[in-house]
């Protein structure tokens, strides 16, 4: 089977690929080994987007992305399109007397970088807004456009337009090794036979790194377990709130239909790539401990909730040292491109990413305009290393 683009991977990222490359008429077979599409690391996400960024080339990804979001209908031509967008904000908070200069330093580079949308309060302002933040608030930045989204929707919708323009989909395919010629891709190996390209994007988050090293392709990223806790229907969580997360310990939650999601970062030292990553059940206490600390109401919540009123779901961040994706061509193998990296953003910076991945493909970007090619690794500077990663 012949096309002009072999996907390996069919999460959100594999998935907006194949939108975006079909939209510049390239013919896209994806290949995915799972039943359906987005079970893997894209079904334990916390499915959150957001432009308050540190990092310029972060800011200008997800205004990009959640441009594309806010306008999903029009750009996949799909009228039916529905990805469970819900705009409610994000708000950082501090307790710590420090912060606030440094966060009004951080608000004012984004406002720099056209996010002039981003709100600089004190804590009176914020209990204002959001009245279950803690006393001991005492500033806080908000950007009312950030939000949340449906990742398993928004992988469809990527996918159905996809399919729509002439992409090819197959499931249960495991593709177990890329063919060569010479120095140029020419397709892979799967379990249900060969498949012929010319150009072959890896996009197999948690694997891919493993995959590209078997092509002397090696590329700094760890897979970094990371967890999140849910939290049933519950009459005394605010759910307009924005995510809120404690910018001190970086514990946050959000709404979720009449429910919650609670999140905390634990110690976690690198792992292998897994189809099954477990969840620990002591988590949810962990989470719903941290996040009390700047939404007290929590503790209430927490002293009545039964096992059955929980859920806990892992996956794995790929993280790169600057926490910014991996969008680039094998240094030597001409053809072989690979989008991954993302650091705990795919989601969110599905669009923007995929959309350079094919300006990329396609010559519009050049090697030297690519902001998140390989080579950046070499001469790192180590200030350019984006802060807020939740
Ligand atoms: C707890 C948690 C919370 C998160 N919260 C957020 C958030 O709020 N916002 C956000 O933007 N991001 C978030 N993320 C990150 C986000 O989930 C990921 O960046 C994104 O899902 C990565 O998508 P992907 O397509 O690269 O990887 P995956 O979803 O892992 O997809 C890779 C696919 O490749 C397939 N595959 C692998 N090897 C092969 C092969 N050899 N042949 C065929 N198929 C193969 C796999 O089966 C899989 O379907 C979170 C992640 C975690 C773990």
């Amino acid at each position: 089977m012949t096309s002009d683009v072999i996907i390996i991977g069919g999460g959100i990222v594999g998935a907006a690929s194949a939108f975006f490359c079909t939209q510049t008429g390239l013919r896209v077979t994806l290949l995915e080994k799972r039943e359906a599409l987005g079970l893997l690391t894209t079904s334990a996400s916390l499915a959150a987007f957001r432009a308050q960024f540190a990092e310029a080339e972060n800011i200008a990804m997800m205004r990009e992305s959640i441009a594309f979001f806010e306008n999903i209908r029009a750009h996949t031509k799909l009228d039916d399109a529905e990805i469970g967008m819900v705009q409610q904000g994000y708000l950082f908070c501090t307790t710590n007397p420090d912060v606030p200069a440094r966060m009004k330093k951080r608000v004012e580079f984004q406002h720099a970088h056209g996010l002039t949308d981003v709100e600089l309060w004190d804590g009176d302002e914020t209990r204002k807004h959001f009245p279950f933040v803690s006393n001991e608030v005492i500033g806080a930045a908000f950007r009312a456009k950030d939000g949340w989204l449906s990742p398993n929707d928004l992988t469809n919708v990527y996918a159905r337009a996809a399919t729509r323009d002439g992409a090819r989909i197959f499931y249960e395919t495991f593709v177990t090794e890329m063919l060569i010629e010479g120095a140029s891709v020419r397709g892979v190996k799967t379990n249900r036979g060969e498949f012929y390209a010319p150009q072959i994007i890896l996009a197999a988050g948690p694997f891919t790194k493993n995959f590209a090293a078997q092509y002397a392709w090696d590329f700094p990223i760890n897979l970094i377990r990371r967890q999140h806790a849910a939290v049933k229907e519950h009459a005394l969580i605010p759910h307009y709130a924005p995510m809120t997360i404690d910018a001190d310990t970086g514990a946050h939650w959000r709404p979720e239909a009449r429910g919650a999601i609670l999140a905390v970062n634990t110690a976690e030292a690198p792992s292998e790539p897994s189809d099954d990553i477990k969840p620990d059940w002591e988590f949810p206490a962990l989470a719903l401990d941290a996040v009390t600390r700047v939404s007290p109401f929590w503790e209430q919540v927490a002293e009545n909730l039964r096992k059955g009123d929980l859920d806990v779901r892992a996956g794995q961040y790929d993280m790169t040292p600057d926490a910014k994706p991996i969008i680039d061509e094998h240094p030597n193998v001409r053809g072989f491109f690979v989008h991954a990296g993302y650091s705990g953003h795919g989601v969110m910076g599905s669009a923007a990413g995929s959309r350079m991945l094919a300006d990329l493909m396609t010559g519009k970007l050049s090697r030297d305009e690519n902001a998140f090619g390989t080579a950046r690794f070499e001469k790192m500077d180590m200030n350019a290393l984006e802060k807020m990663v939740l």
